[in-house]
């Protein structure tokens, strides 16, 4: 039987059990940080995600710093706690080279968690790819690529299960293309699955600014969505729910 590559070693499939498909355990996403440019949004640049400011944060997630920012391991084993409690059996962590993975705290959140964890490997938005992805040609990249898949991500001897989050931006990057034949060279040789994150925004890119969509104050009422914690509430509802079909 085919088994998933997780972050302790081959899994069988059905050992899994319920699996969330895309999370980032670690991320640093600080490069899309917007500083407060409206009243409402001041005491939120510096301000960690917390429930007094959850809703303020839904409407606008990128005028925080540290709610751009997870990189706090106890945190991560105590969030996840409930998930396994609940049901959780594993999930996948697509955080790619340019938003700072972090293999070797993966394995040990696995390990002090029990969930099952899948890593991914590869290259985020071109903002982030680091000099490599430039200087090293396509081949180098695909050999480097698989060799992480075979023995693990930067000396860390932790595996890849999957290739991606690979990013793309608005529009695409040469780089980006770059990446992309790169990763679909490395699933044809290992069989790993890939997962693209299209059209992301970008600092001072193409995209339309994303400011002039967003409300000039917050909602009357608002409710929370991306702040930690209030994920796994939600989650934890749905766990509840009973399955269809
Ligand atoms: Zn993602």
């Amino acid at each position: 039987m085919t088994q998933v590559m997780t972050v302790r070693g081959p899994v069988d499939p059905q050992d899994l059990g319920t699996t969330l498909m895309h999370e980032h355990l670690f991320i640093d996403l600080t490069h899309l940080w917007e500083p407060p440019a409206h009243p409402w949004q001041m005491p939120l640049g510096d301000s960690e995600p917390r429930l007094e400011n959850r809703g303020l944060l839904q409407v606008d997630a990128y005028v925080s710093r540290p709610n751009l920012l997870l990189d706090d391991l106890e945190l991560t084993v105590a969030e996840l706690r409930p998930y396994s409690e609940l049901g959780g059996g594993a999930l996948v962590d697509l955080t790619t080279n340019g938003i700072k993975p972090q293999p070797a705290s993966l394995r040990t959140v696995s390990e002090r968690s029990g969930v099952h964890i899948v890593a991914g490997c590869g290259y985020y938005t071109g903002v982030t790819q680091p000099p490599e992805v430039a200087s090293l040609s396509e081949q180098e990249l695909v050999e480097r690529l698989v060799d992480e898949i075979a023995h693990g991500i930067g000396g860390t001897g932790v595996r890849p299960g999957i290739i991606g989050e690979i990013g793309t931006s608005a529009p695409i990057t040469a780089d980006e293309e770059k990446v992309l034949r790169v990763a679909a060279a490395a699933q044809a040789k290992t069989g790993l699955a890939i997962n693209v994150h299209v059209s992301i925004p970008q600092p001072g890119g193409d995209q339309p600014p994303r400011r002039a969509d967003r409300p000039r104050a917050p909602p009357r009422d608002p409710q929370p969505r991306r702040v930690r914690g209030v994920r796994l509430l939600r989650l934890r509802a749905l766990l509840r729910q009973p399955r269809r079909g």
